[in-house]
C-alpha cells in the first residue's frame, strides 16, 4: 500500500505569509524562517504585528480566502488521490489553511492550531507535535505503507530522508545543492512521474 506525503506551501499553494504581506502591505509578514531561523521568535513577531494593527483571525482568514492554489495544483492533487492515499503535512495552522483547503476539495491535512480568543485575537499557537513531518512518515512506515514524500524546503528534508523516496518540488537552488540525494522536479507532470517511478521501482 502506497502513501504520498506532500508539503503544502510552495508545493500546492503559495507561501501564505508572503500572500498576507502582499495583500495587506504589511512587510513584516514577509519574513520567513530563512530570515528568522527561530520559529518561536518568528511567530512571536508575526503575532505582535497583528496586535499592533488590530488584526484578528477573521481578518486574516478573509485575506487568505483571496489566495488561490498554485496553477494546476487541484488537478495534480485530484489525479494523485485517484491512485494513491495522499496526506498533506504542513507547518501552517488549520485556521489559516481552511480557505485554501476548500479550493483543493478538502484533502487530509496534518498541521498545527492557533489559540484564538473570543474576540478573534490570535493569542498564540499550539504545535501539535515537534518534527511532525518526519515523525508522520516514520509512523506510516510502521503501519506498513510504502512512502514517497515531496516538499520544497528545509523543513521538508526530514520527511524526505525518512520516506522510501524523497522528491524536491521547486526548491531554492541552495537547498537542492545541499541535499543532492533528492531529485528535483519543477512542474506537476515531472512530480507525478517521479512519484509513479518511485513506487514502481520497489
Ligand atoms: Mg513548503
Amino acid at each position: 500500500m502506497n502513501i504520498v506525503c506532500l508539503d503544502l506551501e510552495g508545493v500546492l499553494v503559495p507561501e501564505i505569509w508572503v500572500g498576507l504581506a502582499e495583500i495587506t502591505g504589511v512587510e513584516a509578514f514577509r519574513a520567513t524562517t530563512r530570515d528568522v531561523p527561530d520559529y518561536d521568535e518568528l511567530m512571536g513577531m508575526r503575532l505582535a504585528e497583528m496586535d499592533r494593527r488590530g488584526l484578528g483571525l477573521p481578518d486574516i482568514q478573509e485575506v487568505v480566502a483571496r489566495l488561490e492554489p498554485l496553477e494546476g495544483a487541484r488537478e495534480f492533487l485530484d489525479g494523485l488521490r485517484s491512485r494513491y492515499q495522499v496526506v498533506i503535512l504542513s507547518d501552517t495552522f488549520y485556521e489559516f489553511a481552511r480557505p485554501l483547503m476548500a479550493q483543493l476539495a478538502w484533502p487530509t491535512l496534518f498541521c498545527h492550531t492557533l489559540d484564538v480568543e473570543e474576540s478573534g485575537r490570535i493569542g498564540g499557537y499550539t504545535i501539535r507535535l515537534a518534527d511532525h513531518k518526519r515523525r508522520t512518515v516514520a509512523a506510516f512506515r510502521d503501519l506498513n505503507f510504502r512512502t514517497t514524500a515531496a516538499g520544497d524546503s528545509y523543513n521538508d528534508t526530514g520527511m524526505l530522508s525518512e520516506a522510501d523516496a524523497g522528491i524536491f518540488f521547486r526548491p531554492p537552488e541552495s537547498i537542492a545543492a545541499e541535499f543532492p540525494q533528492f531529485p528535483v522536479t519543477n512542474d506537476y507532470n515531472a512530480l507525478r512521474q517521479a512519484v509513479d517511478a518511485a513506487f514502481a521501482g520497489r
